[in-house]
């Protein structure tokens, strides 16, 4: 692939226009969204949309989601076959915001953007500067998170530079996201809704609106080999630092306890602020311990700063409970172990 030269645009609106501009021309765009920087391309546009996989490296068979500035963009583009009833009324209560919905797809929808599937995701997200790049566009746009596939999903502009500087046209700064986790992924295609991917919108809440609401293997448990993965990219080994990340199923006190028996200097805590005094080894911390979207708002920075320290090989963290935005935590944080818990309690 052939080097750009990747500007990065702070989020003004003459650069708004110029990353639409961008957009239209059949470039990429890493845009700012409330959930984790995305990176854009035109999603109706194939030819741009493959230029996605090449800059992440993503597997062609992970499909991608397509944003949207407005509900009525879904049957404008004609991007549904069908809108399902529950799409309007999740859109009532959450969007724009940090859910994406699966339907049935049109033809309108490449190949290249449902990796094959017959179904596309859809979300309109709240962030102002992603709303106006995809107003100005106008088109919707294909946007995976803005990361190198395999590490942790950018929140800031400068992780998306330190990630794909080179390879994609323009990056705009837009602070640093606010949820900090990719968005609540529920698919609308099957006879019950399911949740595929927990987010910021949490089962609780779908269920507030939906009723019935199932909870995909996936979400909380490994793949077993053989079983074929309902999204595609709960399969990949996602949000993994380099060091290994361990995940302890224990009180806060047998926690620390541990942690401090197994010291040296080359082990660390992926921890909370309570915990720090205590612990004598190096502490990233996620926040208070009853506060989950706080944690979550931190986790990827944090698990950015493990990679960053090459002195660290081993990270002890702590088992989230799956109560609210807790299971979207446990989710990322089960992958970044590769699903290895050490259970204290059972020892
Ligand atoms: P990312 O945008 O990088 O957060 O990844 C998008 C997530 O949505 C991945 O886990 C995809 O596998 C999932 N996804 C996108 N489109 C679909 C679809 N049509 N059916 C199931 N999962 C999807
Ligand atoms: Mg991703």
């Amino acid at each position: 692939m052939s080097i750009l030269n990747t500007l990065l645009l702070d989020n003004t609106e003459e650069n708004i226009i110029k990353a639409a501009q961008i957009l239209k021309n059949g470039g990429l765009v890493g845009i700012p969204t409330e959930t984790v920087y995305g990176l854009a391309a035109n999603a109706l546009d194939p030819k741009a949309v493959l230029k996605i996989f090449a800059a992440k490296g993503r597997p062609a068979d992970n499909p991608l989601i397509v944003h949207i500035s407005d509900f009525s963009d879904i049957g404008k583009f004609n991007l549904a076959s069908q809108i399902p009833k529950q799409a309007r009324l999740l859109a009532d209560r959450f969007w724009p915001g940090p859910l994406t919905m699966i339907m049935k797809k049109s033809d309108v929808i490449p190949n290249e953007v449902s990796a094959g599937l017959d179904t596309v995701a859809i979300r309109f997200p709240s962030h102002p500067t992603a709303q106006k790049i995809i107003k100005a566009s106008g088109t919707v746009l294909a946007a995976p998170s803005a990361n190198l596939s395999g590490s942790p999903s950018p929140t800031t502009a400068l992780h998306v530079m330190s990630d794909l500087n080179g390879k994609i046209d323009a990056v705009v700064d837009g602070g640093m996201s606010d949820v900090g986790l990719e968005s609540t992924v529920i698919t609308l295609a099957g006879k019950t809704p399911r949740l595929l991917r927990p987010g910021a919108v949490t089962l609780e809440q779908l269920r507030e609106v939906l009723g019935d609401v199932e909870l995909d293997d996936a979400v909380l448990h490994k793949l077993k080999s053989g079983v074929k993965a309902a999204s595609p990219g709960m399969k990949y080994k996602h949000y993994a630092p380099k060091a290994n990340v361990i995940l302890l199923k224990c009180s806060d006190s047998e926690y620390i306890s541990y942690v401090n028996q197994h010291a040296d200097s080359e082990t660390a805590a992926l921890c909370c602020d309570e915990d720090t005094e205590h612990l004598s080894v190096r502490c990233f911390s996620l926040g208070s311990r009853s506060d989950y979207s706080v944690q979550a708002h931190r986790l990827f920075d944090e698990l950015r700063k493990i990679d960053g320290d090459s002195t660290v090989k081993t990270v002890y963290s702590r088992l989230p409970s799956i109560d609210g935005v807790g299971m979207a935590v446990y989710n990322r944080l089960i992958r970044a172990a590769g699903f290895e818990v050490i259970d204290l309690e059972k020892m």
